[in-house]
């Protein structure tokens, strides 16, 4: 999507401190961190957001998961929250799924 910041940060078009990228994933940490360590995980390809994922992405978002807990203990980040909104009510302000991997500092539950 042409006008999807996340899609531009996949397609190179606007810069990101990146952990890992592969074909269809790509990682890069948070430009307004709420933890000492909060980095992102998006999918290449355009889904809104978890309402948006189809039986033929379950695999995708497979990967996404277990590259989010992958890279958290690789840099360092033991023990880590995901958090993943869907909907303004929810905190969504990109409308591109993404994971969140946030860590560093012990978390309150509920989440607010
Ligand atoms: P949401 O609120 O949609 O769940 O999360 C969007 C996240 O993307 C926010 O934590 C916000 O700080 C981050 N973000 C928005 N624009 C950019 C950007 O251009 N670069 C990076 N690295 N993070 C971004
Ligand atoms: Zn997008």
């Amino acid at each position: 999507m042409s006008d999807c910041i996340f899609c531009k940060i996949a397609a190179g078009d606007i810069p990101a401190n990146k952990l890992y990228e592969d074909d269809d994933l790509l990682a890069f940490w948070d430009l307004s961190p709420q933890a000492p360590k909060h980095f992102l995980v998006i999918t290449k390809k355009h889904l809104a957001g978890p309402d948006d994922v189809g039986e033929a992405d379950d695999q995708l978002i497979g990967r996404v998961l277990r590259t989010g807990a992958h890279l958290a203990v690789e840099n360092g980040i033991e023990q880590f929250r995901f958090v993943i909104n869907n909907g303004t009510e929810a905190g969504q302000t990109v409308f591109h799924f993404h994971l969140h991997v946030l860590g560093g500092r012990s978390m309150n539950w509920p989440p607010g």
